[in-house]
């Protein structure tokens, strides 16, 4: 929805739960407006209402940050900096974060949905630590000696690649910063982000955070806006060495179109999946249910590795799916800022029109509905925790990435089975194997075709972890010493003596 920026920039502040500090675009330093000067809504999925406008970036701003952003690596003081420097920004940037947490929490989860108690206990300690994390790696980012024929010394430089354009997605807004933040600022690179067009607020109070930490203008620029305009034009720049991007398989594709014909821009990608979480008849019962339940409903169903295949064997399979089902009765869907709301609405209507066509698709495939799969309430976009069980592998549940909370139970009975069938789709994400046999659990280990594999827990997280997709979940890692890769540039230098 896009209109003109008339109206105040929120009009329901008397209401709101916390303060809406920024709307605007973050140009070299500058808040500005849209050149266009048009806004667009933000809204609240709780309710469906506007939280407020925001500067809505399209091509022209996209050229103004990139302008500011290629300013500030070629020119600025980001590059003469002592990398310990850079280090401290950082360190500066998390230590602010953590100062603003509560205000954050609730921003996000405002805009997001997520219940709040979920947003202080994981996404804002976990991107803080993100922050911590890279800080501590500006200043060891170290090329090699490297011994070749004659006589010559000969090493490698590992430089910043330059520009980097990064596009998050709306379901951890916060974290997916910081994944994407950390690496390029602590190798020295300058950004022009794009939030998702559903979240930008976090966004853009973190974007006064980072300049308050003291980040040169220009090293960071914000523009909010549509994937369609904003995302596409810094995917299209030629002046952008690097984009990092994380949201579907189906616009990833595009990104690297984009890339392709564009400038070869170096291109990162983190997309869907359609994870197995697969149970054995020897695992810890009660853990593995709460893994299984936890493995899918986190965050409304909203994660890209969310275990949304789970396989159970089939001795087991009626016994566990009675536990499951018990455990699916205590989730409380509701406000995201009541303190007992262990599950939010989807973020946006569009969303939650898929995920229902989903359940539709689930009944009419055949499969049993256990629990679930209505609307809950009048207003807002929530869900009932949704399971089906008797799913078949052709099912469009069992292939297709629902992003809800909506879980297909999958029986099997053997571990060659298992793994055959847990690797047969386009994805590669995740997995993730319950077990208390060490042999089984290394073998899935190996043979599953994923980026992570969970072995007896579910979603464990950590900055020095590298995390991204096999297959068409996507290309490159974030995270870890390797996502720094995707923010360097090898040099060879060779000198004769
Ligand atoms: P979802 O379908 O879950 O909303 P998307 O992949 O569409 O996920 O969105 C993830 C991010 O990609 C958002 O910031 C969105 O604005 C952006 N985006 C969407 N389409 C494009 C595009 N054609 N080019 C670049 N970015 C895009």
């Amino acid at each position: 929805m896009t209109t003109l920026s008339s109206a105040p920039a929120h009009s329901h502040a008397s209401k709101l739960p916390v303060e809406i500090k920024q709307t605007k675009l973050l140009i070299n330093g500058v808040w500005q407006n849209a050149v266009s000067g048009k806004t667009f809504e933000t809204l609240n999925p709780a309710t469906g209402d506007v939280i407020a406008k925001v500067a809505e970036g399209d091509k022209a701003d996209v050229d103004k940050a990139v302008a500011a952003a290629r300013h500030a690596f070629d020119k600025g003081p980001w590059k003469k900096m002592n990398a310990r420097e850079r280090g401290k920004i950082l360190y500066r940037l998390a230590d602010l974060v953590e100062k603003n947490i509560e205000e954050l929490a609730k921003l996000e989860s405002l805009d997001n949905g997520k219940p709040l108690a979920d947003a202080r206990a994981a996404d804002l300690p976990l991107a803080i630590d993100c922050y911590r994390y890279y800080a501590g790696w500006a200043d060891k980012i170290e090329g090699k000696t490297i011994p070749i024929n004659g006589n010559f010394f000969c090493y490698t430089r590992h430089e910043p690649v330059g520009v980097v354009g990064q596009i998050i997605p709306w379901n951890f807004p916060i974290l997916m910063q910081s994944w994407k933040l950390g690496p390029a600022l602590a190798t020295g690179c300058t950004v022009v982000l794009k939030p998702a067009e559903q979240t930008p607020l976090t966004a853009l109070r973190i974007g006064e955070l980072a300049m308050e930490a003291g980040l040169p203008e220009g090293v960071l620029n914000i523009i909010p806006g549509y994937g369609e305009t904003a995302g596409a034009a810094i995917s299209e720049h030629m002046d952008v060495d690097k984009v990092a991007f994380t949201g579907s398989t189906e616009v990833g594709k595009l990104i690297m179109q984009a890339a392709a014909r564009s400038n070869l821009k170096r291109v990162t990608l983190e997309l869907g999946g359609k994870s197995p979480n697969i149970v054995f008849a020897d695992s810890d019962l009660d853990a593995a249910v709460e893994g299984a339940f936890f493995a899918l409903f986190f965050n409304q169903g909203q994660c890209c590795c969310a275990g949304s295949r789970l396989f159970v064997e089939g001795s087991i399979h009626d016994k566990f799916v009675e536990k499951l089902h018990a455990r699916t009765k205590k989730q409380k869907v509701g406000d995201p800022f009541a303190a007992d709301t262990t599950q939010g609405p989807q973020v946006s209507q569009e969303q939650f029109d898929r995920v229902m066509s989903f359940i539709k698709s689930g009944k009419d495939q055949g499969a049993t509905l256990l629990h679930g799969g209505n609307r809950v309430g009048d207003k807002g976009y929530f869900i009932e925790p949704t399971i089906f069980t008797d799913v078949q592998d052709n099912h469009k549940i069992a292939q297709e990435e629902i992003f809800g909370p909506v879980l297909s139970v999958i029986r099997f009975n053997s571990v060659e089975e298992v793994i055959e069938r847990g690797n047969k789709n386009m994805y590669g994400l995740a997995a993730a194997v319950w077990t208390r046999d060490i042999k089984k659990a290394h073998r899935l280990a190996a043979e599953l075709k994923a980026g992570t594999v969970w072995v007896n827990c579910y979603d464990v997280f950590d900055a020095a972890a590298p995390f991204g997709g096999f297959k068409m979940s996507g290309i490159g890692r974030e995270l870890g010493e390797y996502a720094l890769r995707n923010y360097t540039e090898i040099k060879t230098v060779t000198v004769a003596l």
